[in-house]
């Protein structure tokens, strides 16, 4: 019997009148999710059929999809033709395979020609199964499997096994956004959420070279390499901070050269936002994780800039981000130990409470504007997708 992959959409079938842009939209990020995968995929308003050319590729077809975001659910269906006899037969080897000990059937008729009404049908099918297979029996409410058929003009399919979907929207339904990833383990977590509710991301990382070095510079690009199972092709931004770095670390009071620091990379995130025509920036701050992040602090930080701010795991324990990191596969990356430019440069008591007015104060110490200018001038952008293994310099 042939196989199809029968993918059942996510959230966007509640939007109506974006259904189109949604469907295109995950039509095409299957596309690219699949890469060199030979698929044919057929579309309407409700789901997508897959034909996958070679049926051994099947698995790996199904782990790709696990990743696209607006799926709900991925069914394997198979398909019989609707031969009474046959069907009865294709059913039961179908059937045969899968473990249960309670179940239903459920049909859908949707080629009237076909002789017998669902119920029917199902109850049909039910005593087919209870009579082959030996000690299962019929549960309506709460059964272990539904075995679900669907009878259509030329073929009827027999669905098997079921997968979870991603969920969330297609990613690009809502535009672009600008993630600030460091190397740790929060801000990749920001990205895959952001990316999950239908965001577009690129990536922004700051390095300070010689004080931070290449490893700690691959260790980001892995971290994209991970995140781009997710959206095929992910453009990662990089800004030398080093000169703006060196110069909060000479002039400015150690208490305040994080809050400096801080909003220093807030500017140049909403330059390069705007450059790449984005409409938000994602980070990875959480409420209280560091003095960099407690309510007071955040605020002066924050102050610098005029644009959306989403920080997705604001209020999540670590624990929780962990958990996802973990699931998403980045954890493991993240752990390494590598400096990042926040941390070399770390002051014995980074203030809690930070006073705006000092923050100007200090700032007014330096030229900043042209040294920004001449960081986001300089920016060195690649572009990485783990799936074709590329990498592409661009200037
Ligand atoms: P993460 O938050 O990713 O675990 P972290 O805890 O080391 O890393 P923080 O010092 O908590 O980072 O910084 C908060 C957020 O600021 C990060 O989540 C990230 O979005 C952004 N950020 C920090 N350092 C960098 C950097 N070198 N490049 C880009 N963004 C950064
Ligand atoms: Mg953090």
């Amino acid at each position: 019997m042939k196989k199809v992959i029968l993918i059942q959409y996510g959230e966007l079938t509640t939007k109506k009148q974006n259904r189109n842009l949604f469907i295109q939209t995950l039509y095409t990020n299957i596309q690219k999710a699949l890469g060199d995968e030979k698929v044919f995929i057929e579309k309407n308003r409700v789901r997508m059929f897959l034909i996958v050319q070679d049926e051994s590729r099947m698995e790996a077809v199904i782990e790709k999809l696990k990743r696209v975001f607006g799926i709900h659910r991925i069914v394997i269906a198979y398909q019989s033709n609707n031969n009474i006899d046959e069907l009865k037969k294709n059913i039961l080897q179908v059937v045969q395979n899968l473990k249960f000990a309670t179940f239903k059937v459920e049909t859908k008729r949707s080629n009237k020609q076909f002789p017998i009404p669902s119920m029917e049908f199902s109850s049909m099918i039910g005593g087919v199964i209870l009579k082959n297979i030996p000690g299962v029996s019929v549960d309506v409410h709460h059964p272990d499997y539904t075995l679900k058929l669907e009878i259509r003009e030329k073929f009827t399919y027999i669905y098997g096994e079921e997968f979870a979907g991603a969920g969330g929207y297609p990613v690009g339904v809502q535009g672009k956004g600008m993630l600030m990833l460091s190397g740790g383990i929060d801000s990749p977590v920001s990205g895959y959420m952001a990316m999950k509710r239908g965001i577009k991301i690129e990536c922004l990382y700051f390095e300070s070279p010689p004080h931070t070095s290449a490893m700690a510079k691959n260790k980001v690009k892995d971290l994209v390499r991970e995140l781009s199972l997710y959206q095929a092709d992910i453009k990662l931004h990089i800004i030398n901070f080093t000169k703006i770095q060196e110069s909060i670390y000479q002039k400015m009071d150690p208490d305040y050269m994080i809050t400096i620091m801080r909003r220093m990379m807030y500017r140049i995130g909403e330059a390069v936002m705007k450059k790449r025509g984005a409409y938000v920036l994602i980070n990875g701050e959480s409420v209280g994780q560091v003095a960099s992040q407690t309510l007071a602090s955040m605020a002066v930080i924050n102050e610098v800039t005029h644009v959306p701010v989403i920080r997705p795991v604001s209020c999540l324990d670590k624990l929780e981000i962990i958990e996802i990191a973990k699931k998403i596969g980045t954890y493991d990356i993240s752990i390494l130990p590598y400096e990042d430019c926040c941390t070399i440069f770390l002051p014995k008591h980074p203030v809690i409470h930070p006073i705006l007015e000092k923050a100007y104060e200090y700032e007014n110490r330096v030229d900043y504007s042209t040294l920004i200018q001449e960081a986001v001038d300089n920016m060195e952008t690649i572009s990485i997708c783990k799936n074709t293994s590329s990498e592409k310099f661009k200037f």
